[in-house]
């Protein structure tokens, strides 16, 4: 015992290997760091309050500033002055993508440009991208975001970090790299891409946490492997992803094969990019909001209405304290669902399951409503099978159909064709028993479907 009382002995290090989750799973969570323990484990009534006072402003700095939300919230006879309860927060209007397409570059900003330190922006599949910009004090703020939702995972100061996102305009791969540099890690600028380089990088300047998408973390792992590099005397002990939604069966694989603790964290370019929400060890499954910086709603996803806590729905965030792009209660299309109870680790603030879907990917196959997700979870959960799939849906003869392309793992790989066509089988019957559609289902070799860097598309819609 030393003077303070507190037993040395029982003090974890985190920054060992592994030592963070096992912490976690002996129920140790008073060992974990937590970055602002002050905030992230205040009472519900004082979160509430500080969420009050920031909507105020942000309401009256919104309305004054930016003539767009000015012209909307008189056409709905609504004034700063009418928000007095964070319920109020349902008098304003929604903003959706169109908002900022249509506002390009710049329509939307509250500030004079000169007070503009960056500028990001999110590719548009068609028409202009997204532009969001950030002053002084909301770069603060996201890097806020990021240093606790990487300690979260474990990530202390001591760290050496490989950021393996892209950097360039996505928001990713700047927003986590100033976030870790503020928690005080070192961080190392790889960019994505290169994968065997990657590796060299990890062996040689002994990177302790991975920042990059799930696929292309795998993609390293595989590629390591190959190498003859063994992931389980690795340096490397974290991975933070983000990017897409990373499936359970996806991280549990990573995580058993890189010896490694992963979490992911949930953002979104038009509210602020990558720490919207982040994942603890107490509860996989959910991301802690950083509440005092953003005001979730719950609604239906038809009618915009909010529905009760706990019920699943489409996530609208308003952004509490967002200077240079204030956005209103911005309609996400992820669902999720929402609670409020404590989490074991100690914080307070609201966890939100982590998304899997969203509204507009749903799959309408021959009027069965498919969700992508649904099939990831289906080839997740099947032994012999890789989490690299594809998803193709055509119309043939008038028809839906929809074809999974799921490759095969090595040693599930045969020269029988009786035995492949079984396994085929196999597949497509378990799909279909939860999708409630039939599908077609091939079966591809080891590495036949193509390994990204960046985010993965797994859906190819052909039909007009
Ligand atoms: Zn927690």
């Amino acid at each position: 015992m030393t003077a303070t009382g507190i037993n040395e002995a029982e003090k974890i290090d985190v920054s060992v290997k592994g030592a963070a989750l096992a912490a976690a799973n002996a129920g140790k969570f008073d060992q974990l760091p937590i970055y602002d323990r002050a905030i992230e484990c205040s009472s519900r009534e004082r979160i509430r309050a500080i969420q009050l006072e920031k909507l105020i402003a942000q309401v009256e700095w919104t309305y004054e500033r930016v003539e767009w939300y000015r012209r909307k919230m008189d056409e709905m006879g609504v004034k700063p002055s009418d928000i007095r309860t964070l319920e109020d927060v349902r008098k304003l209007p929604f903003t959706d993508k169109s908002a900022l397409r249509d506002t390009f570059p710049y329509g939307l900003f509250a500030v004079p440009l000169d007070e503009v330190v960056e500028l990001h922006a999110s590719s548009g599949t068609t028409g202009k991208p997204i532009v969001v910009g950030y002053n002084d004090h909301d770069m603060d703020v996201w890097s806020d975001c990021i240093a606790r939702l990487s300690q979260m995972a474990g990530v202390v100061p001591s760290d050496r970090v490989q950021m393996a996102f892209g950097y360039g305009m996505f928001t990713g791969g700047f927003g986590l790299h100033y976030g870790l540099q503020k928690l005080g890690c070192m961080m190392i600028p790889a960019g994505s891409g290169n994968t065997e380089r990657q590796i060299q990088m990890i062996q040689d300047y002994g990177t302790t946490v991975l920042v990059a998408t799930p696929t292309y973390a795998l993609h390293i792992c595989e590629v390591g492997e190959r190498m003859g590099y063994d992931w389980a005397t690795s340096t490397l002990r974290v991975g933070l992803f983000g990017g897409e939604p990373c499936p359970p069966g996806l991280k549990q694989e990573i995580e058993s094969r890189m010896h490694i603790v992963c979490t992911d964290n949930y953002g979104l370019t038009e509210v602020m990019g990558p720490g919207v929400s982040g994942e603890c060890l107490a509860n996989r499954d959910m991301q802690h909001i950083a509440e005092d910086h953003f005001l979730w709603e719950v609604v239906d996803p038809e009618t915009g209405v909010p529905v009760p806590e706990g019920e699943m729905g489409e996530l609208v965030l308003t952004p509490l304290d967002k200077q240079a792009i204030p956005v209103l209660r911005y309609r996400t299309h992820d669902l999720t669902r929402v609670v409020t109870d404590k989490c074991a680790c100690g914080r307070t603030h609201a966890r939100m399951q982590k998304v899997r879907s969203r509204s507009d990917d749903m799959l309408i196959i021959r009027g069965t409503n498919v969700f992508p997700s649904q099939v990831e979870d289906v080839l997740t959960s099947i032994e012999g099978v890789t989490p690299h799939y594809r998803i193709i849906v055509e119309e043939v003869d008038g028809l839906d159909r929809m074809t999974v392309q799921t490759e095969i793992k090595p040693e599930t790989f045969s020269d029988s064709f009786e035995e492949m066509d079984r396994f085929r089988a196999l597949v497509a019957e378990k799909l279909k028993s939860v999708l409630l559609v039939g599908v077609r289902v091939q079966l591809i070799e080891p590495g036949g479907i193509e390994r990204t860097t960046g985010k993965a598309k797994h859906v190819e819609d052909r039909r007009k």
